[in-house]
């Protein structure tokens, strides 16, 4: 008997090949099968007769054929196989294209189900390509059926029959993982009915009770995992750091921190001082002054004897990270370098030296700072900038390094209240929500392309005053599926400086550039040596030119709001007046909406939560790369009360059984689901 860990190669149907496919959807056992649930479905329930189908809606019939097929080949390529069926209350017309094989694959006098789309007119009803089955068969049609999402050489019939198969193992072997007591609290079904209803749904009603199940459950092991393992990792010891007297660090600032910014270095310093290790998260808007609130923890390690390693996304951003923090911190006695992928081989074999013998304090870079071959003579504190931006690999892998280094993660991407739980649950928080004083409201405009040439102007005129500018362009989408934006870029650019600006510098930043180059395209921008740059979001994270005054994004409604507030933050970072000036022709209302929402507000948060009520939480979970397990069920778009439901559950259980002693099954669940990337939340 097949169990839940047996690999699909062993069901009937699948071979070496199809396996290998499978494996793309992430299904490589029985369990990984039956917890492959649908995108959605459709209701193929039987309609009465052929003459009762509406049109141009989808519909599935039983009807006899009634002519032979037969079989035309219009021209090269394309071939049509045409009959007619019957029923009692009239005919339909279908047609296969380039399906030659349906030919033979239809007898005359033989009733089948067709399921489509049901076109021509009332008098002449049509279906093209339906889908097919034996009267009687109930596999593809009938009732609700599902539809999977697919991949190359993976169809729906094909799951569709695997699914049956694999939740005929199951259903003698799915454990009852939720605890019984919760699952009566919150009237949840059993495992099993859950697991054969998402599938296979009866009817809307049993479709509901399955799912409410399968997202309380996703949400509750969620919460319980993220909870539990932060009282695991709060049980871990390290030597607590001593205090250190910050004042010289202050005193060599050239501005005084906000209030918002001295209290989240506080609470790191009491993080570091605790005898655990850290997890925080340091939250603020773009400008808030995130990087100094990391200067001061390096300094603090530093005067700990611990050594720092400052993880950047992009070459481009642990440059200027570089450049800003070790003038500073050098005078100040730390001792600072930078490894990225361009540090030439001599340079880097020096400096790894150095890193091992505790010659360096702080180490600023890119993925490099992970490689299998740098070794920290004693890694105390792991900073890394911009966390969505990370793979979870990568920052398990630096975590490794050390033996349980503090971590302190910044982001500028405000997260609603209601999704911040579920994505750092298992950090604490640090907020700085005031900015650093003198900043001045950046003039946002949402305006039509009518208005290029006075855009063009006002650049201009930016320029003549000595000012810069970003530009923003969209993507060129020639070929659909992929956007050419090298194409885009280097296009805008040659036209800017060919038609609109001879006299200026364009720079320009894409993608695709080696990170050499664009490294050299933003020093030469941050030098003031180009006037304008034009580049697509490479520039969103972090980039800071402070004489930089003017946003402009073509196409506006391309972007996200809280993708077009990271770029509005990238002017506005000194001390002159700045603009964000949002391009758009698009005419659909929400569209409007949603871009109409930058004019009124600069509030990070109220974006965010503007952005998760127009767009969905796809924003915030698109990327897949904040570490915590993809959701199977649950949709955090429309399931918030069901997720407020099961933390309050999973809280609850966790108080009267801390470490899940009482309930083995759960326990090993979670440990179960967070497995893959247990490093990377430390
Ligand atoms: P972010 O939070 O977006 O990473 P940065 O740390 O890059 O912000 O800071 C933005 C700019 O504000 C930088 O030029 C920085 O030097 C400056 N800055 C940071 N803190 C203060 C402060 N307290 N007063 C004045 N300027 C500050
Ligand atoms: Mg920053």
């Amino acid at each position: 008997m097949p169990k839940l860990d047996t690999d699909i190669r062993y069901l009937a149907g699948v071979g070496e090949a199809r396996a290998k496919t499978l494996r793309k959807l992430g299904i490589e056992t029985v369990q990984d099968l039956v917890s492959y649930f649908p995108r959605t479905y459709e209701d193929r329930k039987l309609s009465p007769s052929i003459s009762s189908l509406p049109l141009n809606e989808n519909a599935a019939v039983v009807a006899m054929v009634a002519s032979t097929p037969t079989l035309s080949r219009i021209r090269k390529g394309l071939s049509l196989v045409k009959f007619r069926v019957v029923d009692e209350s009239g005919s339909m017309d279908i047609t296969f294209f380039n399906r030659p094989y349906a030919k033979e694959q239809f007898q005359r006098g033989e009733s089948y189900v067709f399921y489509g789309r049901v076109e021509g007119s009332l008098l002449r009803r049509q279906m093209n390509n339906p889908i097919v089955e034996k009267e009687g068969a109930g596999q593809l049609t009938g009732g609700i059926v599902p539809v999977y999402p697919l991949t190359a050489g993976v169809t729906q019939t094909l799951l569709v029959k695997l699914m049956r198969q694999g939740l005929a193992i199951a259903a003698e072997q799915l454990p009852e993982e939720l605890p019984d007591d919760i699952r009566q609290k919150h009237s949840l079904c059993y495992v099993n009915y859950a697991y054969e209803n998402i599938h296979f749904p009866p009817s809307p009603e049993a479709l509901a009770i399955a799912r409410r199940r399968l997202v309380f459950e996703e949400l509750f092991f969620l919460t319980a995992g993220l909870r539990l393992w932060r009282s695991e990792r709060a049980r871990i010891a390290v030597t607590p750091c001593k205090h250190i007297n910050l004042a010289p660090f202050y005193d060599a600032l050239p501005f005084t921190l906000t209030g918002a910014q001295r209290r989240a270095i506080e609470d790191g310093v009491r993080d570091m001082c605790a005898g655990t290790p850290m997890s925080r998260l340091c939250q603020g808007d773009v400008g808030s002054g995130k990087t100094m609130v990391a200067a001061a923890l390096c300094y603090f390690a530093a005067k700990n004897g611990l050594q720092t390693a400052f993880m950047a996304p992009t070459e481009v951003l642990a440059e200027q990270h570089y450049k800003g923090l070790s003038p500073l911190l050098e005078r100040l006695g730390l001792r600072t370098a930078l490894l990225t992928g361009s540090t030439g081989a001599k340079a880097r074999r020096e400096l790894l030296a150095k890193l091992a013998a505790g010659e360096i304090d702080l180490l600023l870079g890119t993925h490099a700072l992970i490689s299998e071959d740098v070794a920290y003579q004693k890694l105390g504190l792991v900073i890394t900038d911009e966390q969505h931006r990370f793979g979870v690999r990568q920052r398990a892998a630096l975590s490794e390094k050390g033996i349980h280094p503090h971590m302190l993660v910044m982001s500028a991407t405000p997260i609603p209240r209601t999704l911040a739980l579920i994505l750092y649950g298992d950090l604490d928080v640090s907020l700085i929500d005031e900015l650093p004083p003198g900043r001045q409201k950046i003039d946002t405009f949402f305006l039509p392309t009518s208005y290029h040439e006075r855009i063009y102007n006002f650049l201009r005129k930016q320029v003549a005053e000595g000012r810069q500018a970003y530009v923003v362009c969209p993507m060129v989408e020639e070929n659909e599926e992929i956007p050419d934006e090298r194409k885009s870029v280097m296009e805008y650019a040659q036209f800017l400086q060919e038609k609109i600006f001879p006299d200026l510098k364009i720079g320009y930043v894409h993608g695709r550039m080696k990170p050499k180059e664009k490294a050299a395209a933003m020093a030469a921008f941050a030098a003031a040596e180009t006037h304008i740059l034009v580049s697509t979001t490479v520039i969103e994270v972090g980039v800071d030119v402070p004489n930089a005054t003017v946003m402009l994004v073509e196409n506006a409604e391309r972007f996200g709001l809280s993708q077009l507030h990271q770029l509005r933050g990238r002017v506005g970072r000194g001390k002159h007046k700045s603009y964000c000036i949002l391009l758009s022709d698009n005419r659909n209302p929400e569209t409007k909406e949603r871009l109409k929402v930058m004019t009124e507000t600069a509030d990070g948060f109220r974006i965010a939560e503007e952005d998760l009520r127009l767009r969905g939480p796809g924003d915030f979970f698109g990327q897949r790369q904040h570490g915590l397990p993809a959701m199977r069920a649950a949709d955090l778009s429309c399931d918030m009360p069901l997720l407020q439901e099961a933390q309050t559950a999973a809280e609850e259980l966790l108080r009267q059984d801390p470490g899940l002693v009482l309930h083995p099954l759960m326990r090993e669940k979670v440990t179960r689901m967070f497995a893959a990337n247990a490093e990377t939340l430390n």
